[in-house]
Order: C-alpha cells, then structure tokens, then sequence
C-alpha cells in the first residue's frame, strides 16, 4: 500500500485527474485543473467550485470565533469564482456536525454566513446537514459567471506580461502566529487573557475574516482589462506563482522589494523572527488576486494603490525566480505540501 504522503496533495489531485475520463458535454469548457469550473451558459460562461474546511486542520475553535469562520467559509469559495474574472450567484453550504455544537453555535456560524451573503450578493440556496465524529466540517460550493470574453484561466500568461498581486501578502500568516502564541500563553494559564494589542487587529482580522477581491473585478471590467491568467492566492505567492507558471508552460521573476507588505506584517514579522517576505510567499489564506496582463494593459492599472507588479513572465518555463534587492536570483519553490495528509 502506499503512503498518500507520497503523492502529497498536488499529486493526489493529479492521480485522481488522470482516472476521470475528459469532459463529455459540450457545456463544459473547463474540468479539474483551474480554481473552478467553467460551463457554457449560453451569453455568459457559468463558473463552478468548492471547497471544504475541517475542524483542526484548516480551524480552530478555541480562538476562531463561528460567526467568522461562517465568513471565512464563503470568502474561500468567492474567491475561486473571482480567480476566474467571475463574480458569485449562488452558494450552498454543507455542514457536518458533533453533538458538542449548540443550536446557538449554529446560529452564530450561520450569521456570519448571512454577513458573507449580503457582502459579496449571494444567494444562499441549499446544502446538507449530517453528524460528524470529528468535530465541525464546512463545504461550500459557488456559481458564478462572468462574460465570455472576460474568462481568465490560469494557463494563458504570456511571455513579458507584468505579474500584479492585489493587496498585501503575509499578514494572515502573521495574524495567524498571533492567535497561535496567545492560545499557548492561555493554555499556559487560563486566567490571561489574550494581549492583542489595537495595532495588531489588522493582522488578526485577515487571519479570522479575509475579503474575497470581488472588487477587483469590478474594477478590472470597469477599466476593460481582461488578464491573461489569474488565480488566488491561498496558498501562499509562492505555490500560486508556480501553478501559473507550470500550467502557462513559461517562467517568471518576481522582485522582493516590490512584493506588498503591511507595515503591522513586518513588525509581526520581525517580532516572531520571521522573514516577511517568506511570510508573504510561503504564508498562504490572503486570499488576494495573483494575475498577468499585458504591458499595454497594465498603463491603465499603474496607479491603482490596490493594485502591485511584481515582476514578468519570462520565456524560461525552467526557472521562477526571486530577484533580491542585494541583486541575488534565487529559485522559488514552493512549500506546504508535504506532509499534509500525515496528521492523523
Ligand atoms: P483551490 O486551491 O483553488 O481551491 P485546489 O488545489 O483545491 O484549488 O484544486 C485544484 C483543482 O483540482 C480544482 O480544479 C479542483 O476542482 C480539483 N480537485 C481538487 N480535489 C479534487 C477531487 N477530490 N476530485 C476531483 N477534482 C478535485
Ligand atoms: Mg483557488
């Protein structure tokens, strides 16, 4: 028998892949292999996608208030959609249950999955209740659309196109180091109480209640920019950069130095002896837009504060490279992947 730890996630989802026979409607334009997918639906292409979360692996209740995860839950499913260039339609929400949740625990997820819906315009249409022996589960799946000519996959970057990344990167990471230390410190003694300090809610609030770019959107169709590839970042930039690299078959080179960064994210950064910008390429849930345009294209989004080049797809599908501010080229790999499946 084998370890899936072999495989590790990535590797897993490509077995899994390659057994499923190629897509036989005609409606479907996109199958396994992009952040959703994509179906014609006749004037519009529809967009389709899902995702899980797991009580002690992707959250944990001792510090992650129900009405934020609620949130959080329907952020990571928005911003599949708008990885696509798509805004959301409709969502279901699938939970699994243990008998340790009240019905005002639910109610309290529940209202932040109203808080989401309202947000981001979504209808919340259905989903499935079941019992769980493993504490809370979420799965929530979305239906977006977005006009054809607008469609934005991850494999369509071209050489010279400047990479943009929405935001800031690294600080739910952080935020999530700070949540961790004030749960040590309070398992310690529970009679502290959590020293978070005004000046780190940015932090937190990106660990506990990220923002799916849904206003990118927008915004890059009021402009009439349609990129050549995109995807989020959830990940981490550094996984993401090279799922838009491998599939585009080409290379890039990002610059540390132009990498967004909050300020609260290198003092958090300093504090725990971490480096920000591995914080921001190896941190992953920021939940932001890693896309390329063309260099004409990109004139019209120079001046947008919202909006950060990193760097340039170049024509090496060998090589993704950070380029230091001391002038160093170093390979990007990526992280977080091993090991995975090796909890329990
Ligand atoms: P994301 O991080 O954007 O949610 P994933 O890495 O989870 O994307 O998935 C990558 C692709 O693989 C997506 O197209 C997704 O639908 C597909 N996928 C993931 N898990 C499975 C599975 N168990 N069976 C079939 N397809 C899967
Ligand atoms: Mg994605």
């Amino acid at each position: 028998m084998t370890d899936l730890n072999t495989l590790g996630e990535i590797g897993l989802i490509d077995r899994i892949r390659q057994t499923i026979p190629k897509p036989t409607h005609k409606e479907t334009i996109q199958g396994i292999g992009d952040d959703a997918a994509v179906f014609d639906w006749g004037d519009d292409f529809g967009l389709f996608c899902t995702d899980m979360l797991v009580e002690g692996i992707h959250f944990d209740l001792t510090y992650v208030p129900l009405k934020h995860l609620g949130y959080k839950a329907v952020t990571f499913a928005v911003s599949d959609i708008a990885a696509m260039n798509g805004l959301p339609i409709q969502i279901t929400v699938s939970i699994g249950l243990s008998s340790r949740f009240t019905v005002e625990a639910i109610d309290e997820l529940y209202a932040g999955i109203r808080a989401a819906c309202k947000a981001y315009n979504i209808d919340l249409v259905g989903g499935d209740t079941t019992s769980s022996r493993s504490g809370l589960i979420i799965s929530v799946s979305a239906l977006g659309k977005v006009p054809k000519e607008a469609i934005t996959y991850r494999d369509k970057a071209q050489v010279n196109d400047i990479l943009c990344v929405t935001g800031d990167l690294g600080a739910a990471y952080m935020g999530l180091q700070l949540l961790e230390r004030e749960k040590q410190v309070f398992m310690a003694d529970s009679g502290m109480q959590p020293n978070l300090s005004e000046e780190r809610t940015y932090l937190v609030q990106r660990q506990l209640r990220p923002e799916a770019r849904t206003d990118i959107v927008h915004e890059l169709r009021d402009l009439g920019v349609v990129p050549t590839a995109m995807i989020d970042v959830s990940d981490g930039l550094a996984s993401e950069l090279l799922h838009l690299c491998r599939q585009s078959k080409l290379g890039a080179i990002i610059f540390d130095e132009n990498i967004p960064i909050d300020d609260q994210t290198y003092l958090a950064a300093d504090e725990f002896n971490i480096s920000p910008i591995t914080a921001a390429l190896n941190g992953g849930e920021d939940y932001e837009l890693l896309f390329t345009v063309r260099p004409q294209a990109f004139e019209k989004l120079a001046t947008n504060s919202r909006i950060t080049a990193i760097g340039y797809i170049s024509s090496d599908s060998k090589y993704v490279g950070l380029s230091t501010k001391a002038g160093q080229l170093t390979p990007i790999k990526a992280q977080g992947w091993q090991g995975i499946f090796s909890l329990t």
